[in-house]
């Protein structure tokens, strides 16, 4: 059975990744989430487990150490990092995955998985996403700032990703978002190596239904 693909999809706070990914994960079948773990606090609202695996620095670095993680990084001062065995035994079973992590986390998929999809998910505009921070409210002051200025950061690793959708729109984001998905679906090489096809022997398509 062809493995799954693994799409990661990164951008600035407060772009609006989080709402994409649920609308996505709700609108196509097959592609699954894979939830991180992290030091930082639950928000209001977020359940361990579903959001996030909330855990202590001390658990975070026992899990680095073991090389438990695909990838980690320190964001805002707290640890994230993606679980190395959920991720690997979902993609064998022909399941897609998505990461939703930052770009240091990218950078390091990349090298271990460099068939990962790299999405990019852009602000309309800087003005728009610093409105969209504060409205959030989830910040205070200094937090906010900091994300602003990491933000500036990122969006320069931009060309480093195989696909930028633009987050103006968001039932149009999610469209451009499915479409990269479903598009990823059709290569030849998943198509044919998927078994989808039923008359393909070796590197050769058969042209009849019959065996030959
Ligand atoms: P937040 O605290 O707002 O939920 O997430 C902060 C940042 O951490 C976001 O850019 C998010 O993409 C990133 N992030 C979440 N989980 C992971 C992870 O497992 N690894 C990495 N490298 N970044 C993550």
């Amino acid at each position: 059975m062809k493995k799954g693909d693994l799409f990661v999809i990164s951008g600035p706070s407060g772009v609006g990744k989080t709402v994409l990914c649920h609308r996505l994960l709700r609108q196509v079948p097959g592609i699954s989430f894979s939830v991180s773990y992290t030091t930082r606090g639950p928000r209001k609202g977020e359940s361990d487990g579903i959001d996030y695996h909330f855990i202590t620095q001390d658990r975070f670095r026992e899990m680095a150490s073991n090389g438990e993680f695909l990838e980690w990084a320190e964001v805002y001062g707290e640890s994230y990092g993606t679980a190395r065995s959920e991720v690997l035994s979902r993609l064998d079973s022909g399941e897609d995955i998505l990461l939703d992590i930052d770009v240091h986390g990218a950078r390091q998929v990349r090298r271990s998985f460099p068939e990962t999809i790299l999405i990019f998910l852009l602000p309309p505009s800087w003005s728009v996403l610093e409105a969209r921070l504060k409205g959030r409210g989830t910040e205070d002051p200094s937090m906010l700032r900091l994300r602003m200025s990491k933000a500036k950061s990122e969006l320069e690793t931009v060309h480093e990703y195989d696909f930028a959708v633009i987050n103006t729109d968001l039932p149009q984001a999610t469209e451009d978002l499915k479409s990269i998905v479903l598009a990823q679906r059709c290569r030849v090489s998943r198509v044919l190596e998927g078994g989808s096809w039923p008359l393909v022997y070796g590197p050769k398509l058969c042209t009849s239904d019959t065996k030959q």
